[in-house]
């Protein structure tokens, strides 16, 4: 006798700038079968959802799932999205991806419903469905990249603004009188805790990149450490904010930065919002992401799992 849940059945779909993923994955979460292409969005949008319509055709077939046992297909997309009318507007890392429906070609080529959000609300309700966040509630995730990226996830839902407009949790503003930030403020989460922003200051006083930001300052070169702790004490602020505006019971820290130093972060979180008096402690746990680069994927399978 299966689990009921594993009978489930969704395809996901994470598009990013320059690669796209597709998975078959089931209702506990797990993946049957996935492949990787190219965006080339430059290519054409309409040639990108050919190649990924085939690619959802091929890991049905890997899976050995017939189309008609699929619930439904979710998509978590690099913004700006518009998830009402499941429209990608992001011409700035998807070339010539403006106004583009992604919903009604896959609908009419799958026979199922297809839902589309931003790839950081896929990635915290994939955490929030086997992950990190899975059993808090509410989680919000903050994601270390090139860039920084957020999402609140509030009573299994995802949290959203005026117009279903995803909140920007990279541009809380933590340092005054720092760098520009491209937002129209300076000092930005983003502008300085960000894998570009930890590199650009590196290049400044010698170093090839974030990695070797963070590889001299574990070794105790002073130049690097100053840039790191600008970085964690940025986080940190942002936590405060964060926790003083929609208390989490989990903070989820993702994305390549926290492979490798969630240690430092987490540390440095904890710190400051230990002197917090305005909620009990511990509300809050801080927690590295679970799923990898798979949170997107599993999240957006989970959009086509749920019943609402
Ligand atoms: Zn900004």
């Amino acid at each position: 006798m299966h689990h009921p849940s594993q009978t489930l059945r969704a395809l996901g779909l994470d598009l990013g700038g320059t690669k796209m993923a597709v998975a078959a994955v089931d209702g506990t979460g797990t993946i049957h079968a996935r492949t990787t292409l190219p965006t080339e969005a430059e290519r054409g949008f309409d040639r990108a959802v050919s190649r990924l319509a085939n690619a959802l055709d091929a890991i049905l077939a890997q899976a050995g799932w017939p189309a008609g046992d699929v619930r439904g297909i979710g998509i978590g997309c690099a913004g700006p999205v518009d998830p009402a009318c499941g429209l990608i507007d992001n011409p700035y890392t998807l070339t010539g991806w403006n106004g583009c429906d992604i919903v009604t070609p896959l609908r009419q080529r799958f026979g199922v419903p297809v839902r589309l959000e931003n790839d950081a609300d896929a990635a915290a309700l994939g955490e929030c469905f086997v992950g990190a966040g899975r059993g808090f509630d509410p989680v919000v995730m903050l994601t270390f990249g090139t860039g920084v990226g957020g999402a609140a996830i509030v009573h299994g839902v995802i949290y959203r603004g005026a117009n279903g407009e995803h909140p920007e949790l990279g541009h809380i503003p933590v340092l005054p009188e720092s760098p520009p930030c491209y937002c129209g403020r300076s000092g930005c989460l983003e502008s300085l805790a960000s894998g570009t922003a930890i590199g650009a200051a590196g290049q400044i006083v010698g170093f090839a990149d974030a990695r070797a930001v963070f590889a001299a300052s574990r070794t105790g070169d002073p130049a690097a450490a100053a840039i790191v702790d600008r970085a964690l004490a940025a986080a940190a602020t942002a936590a405060w904010t964060i926790c003083h505006t929609f208390l989490p019971q989990r903070l989820v820290l993702g994305g390549g930065i926290m492979d490798e130093h969630f240690d430092l972060f987490a540390a440095a979180i904890d710190r400051a919002l230990a002197p917090a008096t305005q909620f009990t402690r511990p509300a809050v746990s801080v927690a590295r992401a679970a799923l990898g680069n798979d949170a997107g994927l599993v999240g957006a399978a989970a959009l086509a799992l749920r019943n609402d």
